[in-house]
């Protein structure tokens, strides 16, 4: 794999933190300043490194949040029993340092010149790489045209809710809310299904790109319906944050 080859030559380095902003009550963004950052691309993603006074070492990997040329973020989900994400959702303040090497991969990443319209799909924090596409896409002056699905548990599960109502100009955003919908929603309602998929993902005809991101059930069933669509494989980049849940 090019993300674990690429990773061996990477070396850990120091970042501080620059920002620390709540986005849900279980999501907080962390923007880092890097001081030997190379720069990276959209949909990338960076491994974190945590040390205890003992010796103890955990790593996690986090999808870059921010567009090329933005200061490195990251948004981390809290895992109420997890080792790494409720220290940096609720420990981790500005000016503290972290330890992380990237940028890591070169498949689940968006260029402007990468051709047919953009299919993004997300479940919960499956957002974040597709945010980075997203912001990319705004930040270089892209007309390609976009559409997002993005699924979440409940109207205040939903990361970056007002970027994402902000959007205009050839993104379309769909959201679904599978556990509960707030009076008067007028979004979708219910999970991500070849029902769903069809009604508001592009036709496999304008030959999309398709990016999916979130936990491994979810990543497996959108793909596949992507593909039940008539969308080629090849076509489908699928990035599994791990079993974090279901949507
Ligand atoms: C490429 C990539 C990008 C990612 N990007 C993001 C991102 O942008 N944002 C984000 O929030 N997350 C992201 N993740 C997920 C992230 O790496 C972590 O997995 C997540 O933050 C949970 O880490 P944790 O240490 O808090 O939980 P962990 O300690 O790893 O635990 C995770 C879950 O597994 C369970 N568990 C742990 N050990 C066991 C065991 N032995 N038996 C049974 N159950 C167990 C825990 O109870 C918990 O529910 C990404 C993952 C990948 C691979």
């Amino acid at each position: 794999m090019a993300g674990t080859a690429l990773r061996g030559r990477l070396t850990w380095q120091i970042a501080m933190v620059d920002t620390v902003t709540d986005e849900t009550a279980r999501v907080r963004t962390i923007v880092l300043d890097v001081p030997q950052w190379p720069g990276h691309r959209a949909g990338q993603h960076l491994d974190v490194r945590l040390t205890a006074e003992d010796g103890y070492r955990a790593e996690r990997s986090y999808s870059i949040a921010s567009a090329p040329g933005e200061p490195v973020a990251i948004t981390v989900e809290r895992l109420d029993d997890g080792e790494v994400s409720p220290y940096l959702t609720q420990e981790l303040r500005a000016g503290d340092e972290l330890e992380l090497r990237g940028p890591i991969g070169g498949y689940f990443v968006w260029e402007p010149e990468d051709d047919g319209p953009l299919m993004l799909v997300a479940g919960g924090s499956g957002i974040v790489p597709l945010r980075a596409m997203l912001r990319h896409r705004q930040r270089s002056g892209s007309a390609i045209p976009a559409r997002l699905l993005y699924s979440s548990r409940t109207l205040p599960d939903v990361i970056y809710q007002s970027e994402l109502s902000r959007y205009a100009d050839g993104v379309e955003v769909t959201c679904t809310l599978t556990r509960q919908q707030p009076p008067g929603w007028t979004g979708r309602a219910g999970r991500v299904d070849a029902k769903l998929l069809s009604e508001v993902c592009w036709p496999a005809a304008v030959s999309p790109l398709a990016y999916v991101c979130g936990p491994t059930s979810f990543v497996e069933a959108a793909a596949a319906g992507l593909v039940g669509l008539g969308y080629p494989p090849h076509r489908v980049k699928t990035e599994r944050f791990g079993a974090t849940g279901g949507r």
